[in-house]
């Protein structure tokens, strides 16, 4: 038998750990949201967004290009790049207005192109260190393929990447980009890193509550969507990525704790305590 298919609820120590899992963690205070395209945020992680939002986190949305390619399909042949690039971002800060998101920065990389480079690295680890955030959202840089029908988008892919290597080690660590300091930019370290589109997605977000507000976000995207209308889409996706904690609608994450809060290492402690004594 295939080990995952062994019931949960059979294995103590499995039952343990998913219920762990499934614990939604608290909203923090600061947090910052970095993507490639104007759209990427409303799409993924704007039902975690609003809800945080609503429960007081100050947050800073990153877009690394202004979604100035388009999509062949939606955009208007008479359309320029920095035209496009306008309405985008209009739209961009739109949608965070609609969410609670109080900063949005642009980065103004070219769509479509996006590389790896030690420029983008340094302008996101730039960001993080003057917005300080507790917590970084970002795609799975790892992830090629979803299913057989969505190969990742380059940009996504490079976004999620550099945006990782901003938080750790050039974040936290004193003499990565020196420059930075001369700018009066001291290392910060952030503490957790929520991960979407992960295949390790095992953190879960109750997002029923904020659906209409993610919804509502994504529509103000009107160069991409035009007619159509992605309530149905969107409810589907959330209900699908929600299966597996047992919620209507989720969005779910792989979390790295980079580092622990006093009381999270307290219930840690507690937790290993009371793992000993079973034992
Ligand atoms: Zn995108």
């Amino acid at each position: 038998m295939a080990d995952n298919q062994l019931n949960d609820q059979a294995i103590p120590e499995r039952a343990v750990k998913k219920a762990e899992a499934l614990k939604e963690p608290p909203a923090p205070k600061t947090a910052m949201s970095i993507h490639a395209h104007p759209d990427d945020q409303e799409f993924t992680v704007a039902g975690t967004l609003a809800k945080w939002a609503r429960a007081g986190c100050e947050i800073v949305t990153v877009c690394i290009t202004s979604g100035d390619a388009g999509s062949n399909e939606k955009t208007h042949p008479n359309m320029t790049k920095l035209t496009l690039a306008r309405i985008r971002e209009e739209e961009q800060r739109n949608a965070c207005s609609v969410l609670g998101v109080k900063h949005v920065e642009f980065l103004h990389y070219s769509d479509g192109t996006l590389q790896p480079t030690l420029e983008l690295r340094r302008d996101l680890t730039r960001l993080i260190r003057q917005y300080k955030p507790e917590v970084v959202i970002c795609g799975d840089p790892t992830v090629r393929f979803y299913g057989n029908s969505y190969m990742n988008h380059p940009d996504h892919r490079i976004a999620g990447d550099v945006a990782l290597d901003a938080v750790f080690p050039s974040a936290g660590t004193r003499f990565i980009f020196p420059e930075l300091l001369i700018e009066g930019l001291e290392p910060h370290e952030v503490r957790k890193v929520f991960i979407h589109g992960s295949e390790k997605g095992e953190t879960y977000i109750d997002i029923s509550q904020v659906m209409d507000v993610k919804v509502a976000a994504l529509k103000e995207h009107k160069s991409q969507l035009h007619d159509w209308d992605p309530t149905e889409m969107m409810r589907e996706w959330a209900k699908d990525e929600g299966k597996e904690g047992g919620l209507e609608a989720a969005e779910s994450f792989r979390v790295m704790i980079l580092k622990e809060d006093e009381k999270e290492k307290g219930s840690e402690k507690e937790k290993a305590e009371a793992k000993e004594a079973t034992a």
